[in-house]
């Protein structure tokens, strides 16, 4: 009888906790932000998109409630990640409701060659594919598959939805380009930024040029932090000269405050700087309708404070 009112209690307190997100119906549902952000730009105001993970949530911790499950097999489209991301998706084929096309994004993509290869040991590389959306090479490959499955769904608006994918993709090649003419000068060019965060961005600046040193490899919170790991990153960014820091959009910089902290007791004066992995996105930008292409520039900017006043 107790196991049976333990049961009841606990199945009560689990529609409690899941009870508070309602059923989002949309044309599209997407995992992540990445997603979001393109098939939102392809298909402007003739059909509606989402994204499940919340702005401002950790991505690399989210596990879908039952009413996003119930968005997603109403869905017409829906975009996830890849399974190495979207981890609680056990079964692409069977996550869809029967008129739902499912789209694994990690699929979508071939790797473009980096324009400076032996730069870059193939561990840096292999490290970094399971974060390919911050390489726009592999960005506008995505954009391009999206708009198929959306024709797809809706051929009427075709030529809409490849305007739109166009008008996108070319704004986004143009500032990729304008960051790799700026990095891949003999002054910029093999620079070393350093991230206390997770290994998120060696495909994003390989494609540049340039090299980052991430504070660990793998998304972890900062309290699983060994002191030995803190130690050896803030030794080692006091021993390139660098007075930049990056750190992630989404987390507090927890362990970034400590380095900072435990350097100015040096006298070494540190500043930290966001970059942005286009995982998700804060609720503030999210709110005000800030694009990748927007964090991209953000980027952008952040890395030349911190290469061009070194
Ligand atoms: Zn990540």
């Amino acid at each position: 009888m107790k196991r049976i009112l333990y049961l009841v209690f606990l199945l009560f307190s689990l529609f409690i906790l899941t009870s508070c997100k309602e059923v989002v119906y949309t044309d599209i549902v997407t995992t992540m932000f990445p997603g979001y952000d393109f098939a939102s730009h392809i298909v402007g105001d003739k059909m509606t998109v989402s994204q499940i993970i919340p702005p401002g949530a950790e991505v690399h911790e989210y596990e879908a409630t039952s009413q996003d499950i119930v968005s997603i097999k109403e869905s017409k489209l829906f975009i996830f990640t890849s399974q190495d991301i979207d981890t609680w998706i056990e079964s692409p084929d069977t996550i869809g409701g029967t008129d739902t096309i499912v789209m694994d994004l990690s699929q979508n993509y071939t790797h473009v060659e980096f324009p400076y290869p032996t730069q870059f040991t193939e561990d840096e590389i292999q490290a970094n594919t399971i974060h390919f959306w911050t390489d726009p090479a592999n960005t506008v490959q995505l954009i391009q598959a999206i708009l198929e499955n959306i024709v797809l769904i809706d051929p009427d608006n075709e030529t809409y939805y490849r305007q739109n994918a166009e008008n996108y993709i070319t704004e986004i090649n143009n500032l990729s380009q304008q960051i790799f003419d700026f990095f891949t000068t003999d002054t910029y060019l093999g620079s070393t930024i350093y991230f206390a965060g997770h290994n998120a961005f060696g495909s994003f600046a390989a494609r540049y040029g340039l090299r980052v040193v991430p504070l660990f490899q793998e998304f972890k919170p900062d309290a699983d932090l060994t002191s030995n790991e803190l130690i050896t990153f803030t030794n080692e960014v006091k021993a390139a000269g660098t007075h930049y820091l990056f750190i992630e959009d989404l987390e507090l910089p927890k362990a970034a405050d400590t380095i900072k902290a435990q350097l100015l007791l040096e006298n070494y004066d540190l500043t930290l700087l966001k970059l942005y992995a286009f995982e998700n996105i804060s609720k503030t930008d999210f709110e005000g309708n800030v694009t990748y292409l927007d964090l991209l520039g953000r980027n952008f900017s952040q890395l030349q404070i911190a290469l061009v006043t070194i």
